[in-house]
C-alpha cells in the first residue's frame, strides 16, 4: 500500500487538486492501484486555521507519506503577517524538513500548443528537457551572509559552498533519470571562474564513470542560457545548483509559453517526493473555474513515476493529457481560435475519462 498525502493549500490550489484526485480516482479503477490518501493543511490556510503555515500535525502526515501531492500557497490575504507565519514559509519548512534536495522541473512542449510559445514552433514543437536542480545547497544556504559595514560603507555578502557529497547525490538522481530518458545529462557550471564549480565540474565527471551509457557533457551557466532559447531540443537532462537551477528552470519553463502546463517534483534520498505545479496559487482567477489543471495532473503522473515506480500508469496519465488536447479542449489560459474553451472541471473530467477509456 502507498501513502499519499494531499496538501491543497490556497487560491486555485484546492480546485486544481480536486481534479488530479479525480484523476486518481480513474487511474485506481484501471490500474487496480493499492493508495491510501490522507489530506492536511498548508499555506494561508493553516495560518487561518492554526496560527501556523505547516502545523506540527501536517509535517507527521508528511513524514508517515511516501509522497505528497501539493496545491500551491500564499495570496494577498497573508501578504501582511509577520515573515515567519507567511505561507511561503510552510512550503520552505516542508521542503527542508523532508531533505528535499533534488527539483525535477520538466519543461515538456506538447505539438498541440507549439503556438503559445514564443519562440518559433520549430524550435521548441516536441520539447522535452528535464532540469534538476539541487535544492537545498549552494548560495541559498551558505554561511556566512549578511549585509555588514565595513570601511564606512554597507557590504553585502554571501557563500557559494557546496560538499562533495551533495555533488555527487544530485549528480547520481540525474544519471539515473536520464538513464530512462535519452541518457544525456549536461552539467551546467561556471567553473572558469568559480572554485565551487571547478569542483563541481570534477565531481559530476567522476561520478559519471559509473555509467558508462551516459553521454555527459559540460557547459558554463551563461552559455547554457544561450542554447535554452537558441537549440533547447539539443538538451536531454540538465544538472546544476541551486542559483543557475532556480535562473535555467524558468527560462526552460516560458519557453512553453504556459505556466498551467508545468509539473514539477522534488525527491529525498529514498525517492519520497513532494509534488506540485510550477505555478502558485494565481489568486486573481481562484473560485471562477478557469484554473488549468493540467500541471497538477502531471505532477500526479511524475508521483507515479519516481515515488511510486509505477511509470506505467504515468504514461497512462501523460497519454490521456494527451488524448484531450488533440480533441481540442483548453482552459483559457492555453485557447487559441478554433479550439473548445473548457472549465477547470470538464477538463479534469476529460483527462479522468480519456484514462478510463485508456
Ligand atoms: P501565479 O503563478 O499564482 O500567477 C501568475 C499568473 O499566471 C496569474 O495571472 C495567474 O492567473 C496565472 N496562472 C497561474 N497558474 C495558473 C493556472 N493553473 N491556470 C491558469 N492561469 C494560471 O504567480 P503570482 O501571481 O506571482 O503569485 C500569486 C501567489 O502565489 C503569491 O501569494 C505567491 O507567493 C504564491 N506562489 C506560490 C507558489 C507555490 O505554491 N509553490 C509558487 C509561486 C507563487
Amino acid at each position: 500500500m502507498s501513502r499519499i498525502l494531499v496538501l491543497p493549500g490556497d487560491g486555485i490550489g484546492p480546485e486544481i487538486v480536486d481534479e488530479a484526485l479525480r484523476v486518481l480516482d480513474a487511474a485506481q479503477a484501471r490500474f487496480g492501484l493499492d493508495i491510501e490518501l490522507d489530506h492536511g493543511l498548508v499555506g494561508g490556510a493553516a495560518c487561518d486555521a492554526e496560527g501556523d503555515p505547516l502545523p506540527e500535525g501536517t509535517l507527521e502526515k508528511a513524514r508517515a507519506a511516501d509522497a505528497i501531492l501539493f496545491g500551491s500557497i500564499g495570496g494577498p490575504k497573508w501578504d501582511t503577517l509577520e515573515r515567519d507565519k507567511r505561507p511561503e514559509r510552510g512550503l520552505l519548512r516542508l521542503r527542508s524538513s523532508l531533505g528535499l534536495f533534488a527539483n525535477l522541473r520538466p519543461a515538456i512542449l506538447f505539438p498541440q500548443l507549439a503556438g503559445a510559445s514564443s519562440l518559433k514552433p520549430e524550435v521548441v514543437s516536441g520539447l522535452d528537457i528535464l532540469i534538476v536542480r539541487e535544492l537545498t545547497g549552494g548560495i541559498y544556504f551558505g554561511q556566512p551572509r549578511g549585509i555588514k559595514e565595513e570601511n564606512g560603507e554597507r557590504v553585502g555578502f554571501n557563500t557559494y559552498v557546496y560538499s562533495e557529497s551533495e555533488m555527487k547525490r544530485i549528480a547520481r538522481v540525474a544519471f539515473d533519470l536520464a538513464m530512462q530518458r535519452g541518457k544525456r545529462v549536461c552539467s551546467v557550471d561556471k567553473a572558469n571562474v568559480l572554485e565551487v564549480t571547478e569542483l563541481w565540474k570534477e565531481v559530476v565527471t567522476e561520478e559519471a564513470k559509473a555509467y558508462p551509457e551516459i553521454e555527459l557533457s559540460h557547459m558554463y551557466v551563461d552559455n547554457a542560457a544561450m542554447q535554452l532559447v537558441r537549440a533547447p531540443k539539443n538538451f536531454d537532462v540538465i544538472v546544476t545548483g541551486n542559483l543557475f537551477g532556480d535562473i535555467l528552470s524558468d527560462e526552460a519553463a516560458m519557453l512553453t509559453g504556459s505556466i498551467g502546463m508545468l509539473p514539477s517534483a522534488s525527491l529525498d534520498e529514498n525517492r519520497k517526493g513532494l509534488y506540485e505545479p510550477c505555478h502558485g496559487s494565481a489568486p486573481d482567477i481562484a473560485g471562477q473555474g478557469l484554473a488549468n489543471p493540467l500541471a497538477t495532473i502531471m505532477s500526479l503522473a511524475m508521483l507515479m513515476r519516481y515515488s511510486l515506480q509505477r511509470g506505467d500508469v504515468a504514461d497512462a496519465i501523460e497519454a490521456a493529457v494527451e488524448k484531450v488536447l488533440d480533441q481540442g479542449l483548453r482552459t483559457a489560459d492555453i485557447h487559441t481560435e478554433g479550439t473548445r474553451k473548457v472549465s477547470t472541471g470538464e477538463m479534469g473530467a476529460a483527462v479522468a475519462e480519456a484514462l478510463a477509456n485508456g
